[in-house]
């Protein structure tokens, strides 16, 4: 499949394009930080061709009086010639198709192109997916002005114990690792010393870790899980999870001492270490499971945490994962522009993750612009979206600019304003899992802190077996 599609878009660069739709002139505007309801506006102005919105802009397919009246309204990103509305599909850029192979997209929508192919070709591509006129593709969270709720004290409190400097410290000792999931027990693999680095961090916290092995090809990487107790509602699970593999240019096992992969995935990776720092000694109702996983990169939708979901389906214990949040390259931005993609489905569970998520991030994490996209794919988020447990990705809007993904150059100084954008990313996550797995008061806290009682012995069994499987 991978193979294929690459060959088929490469066809698609020789061949002239033939449809039947109209073309029209096509022109992105600038869409970002516009209110609502100058955003609807726009949209009415579109009163013959079509619109779509992309969450950075409004793609607009129309006759050039149109083009004319937006014009004064809204600045041109950029414009795209003459397209149909048959023409046009979304391909997914994770980690299966590489952004390479997907030359100069109309737009990258969440983690997929919107390109132009003729449609007899399209039909061959089983993730082509064709787009509706007039239709949202991923949108901008758009608060109404005065949205911004003052900050509960308890959740601030949790919040404000993010150090987005601790955060980028561990971010480079991992990176210092050639992590591909290849390297595992050829002798000093620099995988299997992160895995043993992990493992140090969370029993530093007091929090009791697994090693699943997991098969990767000949290797036999490692998966890594810390357990933190929750209170009287122990129970119940919020997953926080990142992949701490990396990967070379051609995902095999040659070259795997040139896999740093600071940013993907050092970053979620040291961002799961930075959460359980802060919730070590902040109590909470529901167990926090805390999942580093081996084998994303060489997994067509995170086989690892695939298998994680399937052995607590088969246990019966998926269903006590109230929440899965995922980390997966959150520390670059490319500008001032500090946008945080949220990806998940358009399931009405999913959605109000999404929605709490963004007004999550207005409220604790300022200055950031949140993307909620419902079209998600190619990472550890899917197999718990898959399974019907409420889930969703967390990663920084400009990933696909990032031109060192999944390069030998993927460094700790390569990724441009990591500070400020990991860490909005993870003051927003440190308050949607305050939230989520329901803080205790501040008086609770305490950085010793030890769960009391039987209900959270008897779930750390569980939850520690959960990696165990
Ligand atoms: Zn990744």
């Amino acid at each position: 499949m991978i193979r294929r599609t690459t060959a088929l878009l490469a066809l698609l660069l020789a061949s002239p394009l033939v449809t039947a739709g109209e073309r029209l002139p096509a022109v992105s505007y600038d869409t970002r930080g516009a209110s609502a309801a100058s955003l609807e506006a726009l949209k009415r102005q579109v009163d013959a061709g079509f619109w779509l919105e992309t969450g950075d802009a409004l793609v607009v397919v129309a006759p050039p009086a149109v083009h004319a009246r937006i014009g004064r309204r809204a600045k041109v990103d950029r414009e795209h010639g003459l397209l149909s509305g048959d023409e046009l599909f979304l391909l997914p850029m994770g980690c299966e198709v590489e952004r390479h192979t997907i030359p100069n997209p109309i737009a990258v929508v969440g983690r997929h192109a919107l390109v132009r192919m003729p449609p007899m070709l399209a039909r061959q591509i089983a993730d082509a997916r064709a787009v509706q006129p007039d239709s949202v593709l991923a949108r901008e969270h758009r608060p109404a002005p005065g949205a911004k709720r003052a900050p509960d004290p308890v959740i601030q409190s949790v919040v404000d114990r993010v150090d987005p400097a601790r955060w980028f410290a561990d971010l480079e000792t991992l990176a210092g690792w050639n992590r591909s999931s290849y390297g595992s027990g050829t002798g000093g693999g620099g995988i299997d010393l992160a895995r043993d680095w992990l493992v140090a961090q969370f029993e530093a916290l007091g929090m009791s870790t697994t090693t699943p092995q997991v098969a990767v090809g000949a290797s036999r990487p490692n998966n890594v899980i810390a357990v933190r107790p929750g209170t009287d509602l122990a129970g119940e699970w919020v997953l926080v999870g990142a992949h701490y593999d990396s990967r070379n240019p051609t995902n095999s096992s040659a070259g795997v001492a040139n896999t740093p992969g600071a940013e993907d995935n050092a970053s979620g990776c040291a961002g799961v270490v930075e959460m359980a720092t802060v919730f070590a000694a902040v109590p909470t109702r529901r167990t926090l499971v805390f999942a580093c996983y081996a084998g994303e990169e060489q997994g067509l939708l995170g086989s690892i945490a695939q298998a994680q979901a399937q052995a607590l389906a088969a246990s019966g214990d998926l269903s006590r994962i109230k929440l899965a949040v995922i980390m997966d390259m959150i520390g670059y931005s490319g500008d001032q522009d500090f946008d945080v993609l949220l990806e998940s489905s358009g399931t009405p569970t999913q959605l109000a993750v999404l929605e709490q998520f963004a007004a999550l991030a207005t409220d604790y994490a300022p200055g950031t612009r949140a993307v909620i996209d419902t079209n998600p794919c190619c990472s550890d988020h899917m197999p718990w979206i898959n399974g019907g447990i409420p889930a969703l990705l967390t990663i920084e809007n400009d990933w696909s600019q990032y031109v060192h993904y999944h390069q030998t150059s993927d460094l700790p100084q390569n990724i441009t304003n990591a500070q400020a954008m990991g860490g909005r990313i993870l003051r927003l996550n440190a308050a949607g899992i305050a939230v989520r797995a329901e803080v205790l008061a501040a008086a609770q806290f305490s950085d010793g802190f030890e769960p009391q009682g039987a209900a959270g012995d008897a779930t750390t069994a569980a939850a520690q077996a959960a990696g165990d499987r």
